[in-house]
């Protein structure tokens, strides 16, 4: 995965189109991730008792990481992170525009 857990991404793709929201949950398999503010959905509920009522929540739904880029923390530009190993053999990924490494060190 490019995509990490509280990662910062912008959306290049669909309705959310230039948002840009934090990585709240990855699905690897699926390449799939939920980010904070984007792709609401409407869901219907049925009420299960009198503290809940029905209705209809929103939440965010999952997209995929082909629609969103990384957006670099230090420089702040849109980002495709390469993957490269330190010194010391622990693998990072760093911003293509500045070298910052993202995410957790
Ligand atoms: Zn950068």
């Amino acid at each position: 995965m490019r995509v990490a857990k509280d990662d910062t991404v912008i959306v290049i793709a669909g309705d959310d189109k230039g948002k840009t929201g934090k990585v709240l949950k990855v699905f690897p398999k699926k390449q799939r991730i939920i980010v904070e503010g984007i792709n609401f959905i409407k869901r219907h509920t049925r009420a299960r008792s009198r503290m809940e009522p029905g209705g209809v929540i929103e939440k965010e739904g999952s997209i995929h990481i082909s629609n969103v880029m990384v957006v670099c923390p230090r420089c702040g530009e849109p980002t495709k992170p390469k993957r490269t190993r330190l010194v010391e053999g622990r693998r990072v990924r760093v911003c293509d525009k500045c070298n910052e490494i993202i995410g957790k060190a």
